[in-house]
């Protein structure tokens, strides 16, 4: 019987430079090493709009391939091997809610600027360029949240709470100057008096796989391994943040261990494959690098090398991922914002 293996290498040999298969980094192994590009959502992001190939298939979860339709040339196809690898923390934020929430907070006069993360839907996305806003990464969000307190009175960033407190922190924010939205429909979404100060309204939003890991996890791998570093992805708590030597995107996590001197010894906070990736990649120069805590995306996972293969195997069949026009409109507007502030 054939292996997947076999079958997306026979794919590849039909399809040649008609295909291009995009890897997040959270991806397995046995998924990454069919990528022709890896990296974080920014990094892949800007691939989109250089690829000739007719089929993109984008190995992540389902925000990402919606993004690539949306930044996606005429005629071009962007395929997602698992429809069902969605993301919780994007579906945190509703788009109508988004929308109604946004309009209560800018019903007192004030000029409310959405800034939403990537990991969020396109119609999310498509609010954000609707309403003057934009979207940023993990990488960028220091960039895009100073470039949306410019664009008006205060910023609506969602749907990651902890990477809105983090970067605010970057910013020197004043806590008094922040204040979480109540998303409850029936509730109000904030006590008016407060928002009257507020230049940073955060929605309540987390991501479970970084939220789960507490200052705690770090004290234990301190005391485990002397002398160890410990890098962190924003996405974790703030106080996990300020406890750890230093913090950043998947792409500052990559270059910090690269740039470690041979023999370091570093624990990482973010999602286990990238994790045993840097491992396996800097253990010839003696660096010990191990995971803070397991950490395991369990819809990053559902991409599996089997499910690439099924989808390759019919690709000229397979319904390519779509968007409602205004929606694709809109949200690529959002998009190119980010991407023309940040080149
Ligand atoms: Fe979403 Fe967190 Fe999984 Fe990333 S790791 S896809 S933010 S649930």
């Amino acid at each position: 019987m054939t292996s997947a293996h076999e079958r997306i290498e026979a794919a590849r040999k039909r399809y040649g430079s008609r295909l291009a298969i995009l890897g997040h980094h959270y991806q397995n192994e046995a998924v990454i090493r069919h990528t022709d590009f890896q990296g974080d959502s920014l990094e892949l992001a800007r691939k989109i709009g250089g690829l000739e190939a007719e089929h993109v298939v984008f190995c992540g979860v389902y925000f990402m391939a919606e993004s690539a339709v949306a930044l996606a040339r005429p005629g071009q196809k962007i395929h997602i091997p698992h429809a069902d690898a969605t993301c919780p923390m994007a579906d945190m934020a509703p788009a109508q809610r988004v929308e109604d929430v946004l309009n209560e907070l800018r019903s007192q006069g004030k000029l409310v600027i959405p800034l939403a993360y990537v990991n969020s839907s396109a119609e999310v996305k498509a609010i954000c360029g609707l309403y003057g806003g934009s979207v940023c990464t993990s990488a960028n969000a220091k960039v895009m949240l100073e470039w949306a307190l410019q664009q008006g009175d205060a910023v609506l960033f969602l749907p990651d709470k902890h990477l809105g407190n983090n970067t605010a922190n970057q910013l020197n924010i004043p806590q008094g100057e922040r204040l979480q939205v109540s998303i409850r429909p029936g509730q109000p979404v904030v006590d008016m008096k407060k928002a009257a100060y507020a230049r940073l309204l955060l929605w309540p939003g987390s991501c479970v796989i970084h939220h789960a890991l507490k200052k705690q996890h770090l004290d234990d791998i301190r005391r485990a391994i002397p002398g160890v570093k410990i890098v962190v992805h924003p996405e974790c708590s703030p106080a996990v943040v300020r406890a750890a030597d230093s913090a950043g995107s998947t792409s500052h996590i990559i270059r910090y261990c690269a740039q470690a001197a041979p023999g370091a010894k570093i624990a990482i906070g973010t999602e286990v494959n990238l994790v045993l990736r840097l491992a396996d990649k800097h253990k010839a120069e003696g660096k010990v690098i191990v995971p803070i805590k397991t950490m395991r995306c369990t819809n990053m996972a559902k991409t599996t090398e089997e499910r690439l293969a099924e989808l390759l195997d019919n690709l000229d069949a397979a319904t390519p991922l779509s968007l409602p026009a205004d929606v694709s409109e809109h949200a690529q507007v959002a998009l190119t914002r980010m991407l023309d502030i940040c080149s």
